[in-house]
């Protein structure tokens, strides 16, 4: 199966730097055979039409239109083309006040639109040192079809992202194989992934979603090679 290779620039990058980096990008991953998703920020969308890469969106709200302000609704992703989202990051979660129950409204409207859908999940390190952390898992997916054809799940353990510490091999497989055992969907990891630890990591996953280590895109292109 090829990996699944997602770069998530969070609100880094401006609409300029964006679209350069992502017409150099396209040219680069000609020749690489896994699947190579990026998610910029909100306002440097770009239309879905790039030969090698797949835009999706970060965020967006359970709606086709209406009044929700400061807010996208489908109608915006429709018209570019983007048929791929992510859900349930741990930012929208706890900056943003996403419940489980929100994130499911999310998931349960763009799977009806047919939406390619990352929904992810991760324990935070209380969670973890209490050996909860498989029990946590489970309980932050009861709410979604885990048998969605279209559903990529992130684990991202919350203590690993943008900390430099990613999660060992050994804490990696034992919530990957865990996971494998409630759905047939790909699971990625997220969390600190660099040029210098994706190689390890792809070994023991179906691929990685990369926030900091993203924004350079030479960084990024290696982590694709591997
Ligand atoms: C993320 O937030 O999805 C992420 C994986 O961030 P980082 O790679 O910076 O830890």
């Amino acid at each position: 199966m090829s990996k699944i290779i997602a770069g998530n620039f969070k609100s880094n990058l401006n609409r300029t730097q964006t679209s350069q980096y992502l017409q150099k990008l396209d040219s680069l991953v000609q020749t690489s055979d896994s699947k190579v998703f990026i998610f910029p920020s909100i306002s440097s969308m770009v239309e879905n039409n790039f030969k090698h890469i797949t835009i999706g969106a970060q965020n967006c709200h359970y709606a086709l239109n209406g009044a929700f302000t400061g807010e996208v609704t489908l109608e915006h992703l429709n018209e570019l083309n983007i048929n791929t989202i992510l859900i349930a990051h741990s930012e929208r979660r706890n900056l943003f006040g996403e419940s489980d129950e929100i994130c499911a409204k999310k998931f349960e409207f763009f799977k009806e639109h047919n939406f390619e859908i990352f929904y992810c999940i991760g324990e935070n390190l209380e969670t973890r040192n209490n050996k909860n952390e498989l029990e946590f898992l489970a309980n932050q997916l009861s709410k979604i079809d885990l048998k969605y054809d279209k559903l990529i799940i992130a684990y991202e353990p919350i203590w690993a992202i943008g900390t430099g510490i990613n999660a060992s091999a050994e804490q990696i497989s034992k919530s990957t194989s865990y996971l494998k055992s409630l759905t047939n969907a790909p699971i990625i990891y997220g969390g600190s992934v660099n040029e210098n630890n994706a190689k390890e990591i792809l070994k023991i996953s179906d691929g990685i979603l990369v926030g900091s280590a993203s924004l350079n895109i030479d960084k990024f292109y290696q982590m694709i090679k591997e």
